[in-house]
């Protein structure tokens, strides 16, 4: 089943992404050579909670703290603990919230201090392939046309994009229909319209696609070892485009 927001749904789901987006920002600004992700996790928690807000990943399938902190070749899922962030580290930093029964997701990854020139370019090509996802968000697409933006931005700058794990609709649950693969053929998959919302999430791989789970169970990490990153939006289909909700509603990130 996939649903269609109303504007007032819509408005819900915007104040659950802002404050994701207002957590990362936080986030950002405390990524430094020394923290931990446990340091981390517990800021992110407690800046949700002050807002009224709940972290959705707490809880979640088991899940046991409020973000989910990636570093170097993690791909998703990290979980916060006493490791502590390097210079030359990239760690992606994965945050839910869920107020009055409806859910943002947004993900950004960070260089700690001075990352390599490698791990600069993979950072800037997955935001980049976010936003080219994103311009396809519109009524009348398929998502397809997603999918395939995002894997042709990649693949023409030589990184390679996940395939086993996909982003998804949102709205009164985290994860809704449709899934919203990052590799594809255009004008397939289900047909976009005003009020589908979307968690729009590229994870781009510099060596190959292909990923594997440790044995703490969550920790998804390439195979090969190489460094990979995580971008994610939750976006509103408008009638008018795509309109990006988990942005600070000053807008500055
Ligand atoms: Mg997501």
């Amino acid at each position: 089943m996939v649903y269609t927001r109303s504007r007032e749904e819509i408005e819900k789901i915007r104040v659950s992404a802002q404050l994701v987006a207002m957590t990362l920002r936080e986030l950002g600004r405390a990524v430094r050579p020394g923290v931990t992700t446990a340091e981390l996790d517990r800021l992110a928690e407690t800046f949700i909670r002050d807002h009224g807000a709940r972290p959705a990943f707490k809880g979640y399938r088991g899940f046991p703290a409020s973000i989910c902190p990636s570093v170097n070749e993690e791909v998703v899922h990290g979980m916060p603990g006493p490791r502590t962030l390097c210079d030359g580290d990239i760690v992606g930093m994965d945050v839910g919230v869920e107020k009055d029964g409806y859910y943002g997701d947004a993900a950004i990854t960070f260089a700690v201090g001075n990352a390599s020139d490698e791990a600069r370019v993979l950072l800037e090509v997955t935001r980049e392939a976010l936003m080219q996802g994103i311009a396809q968000a519109r009524s009348g697409n398929r998502v397809g046309d997603i999918s395939d933006a995002i894997q042709r931005h990649v693949e023409s700058h030589g990184f390679s994009v996940v395939r086993a794990l996909v982003g998804h609709g949102i709205g009164r649950e985290m994860h809704e229909e449709p899934a919203v693969p990052n590799f594809g053929p255009p004008g397939r998959g289900p047909r976009l319209m005003a009020g589908l919302v979307l968690a729009i999430e590229p994870m781009v791989n510099v060596g190959g696609f292909e990923v594997e789970t440790r044995s703490d169970g969550w920790t998804v990490v390439t195979k090969d070892g190489a460094l990979s990153a995580h971008f994610e939006h939750t976006v509103a289909v408008g009638p008018d485009g795509p309109e990006i909700l988990s942005v600070p509603p000053d807008g500055e990130n």
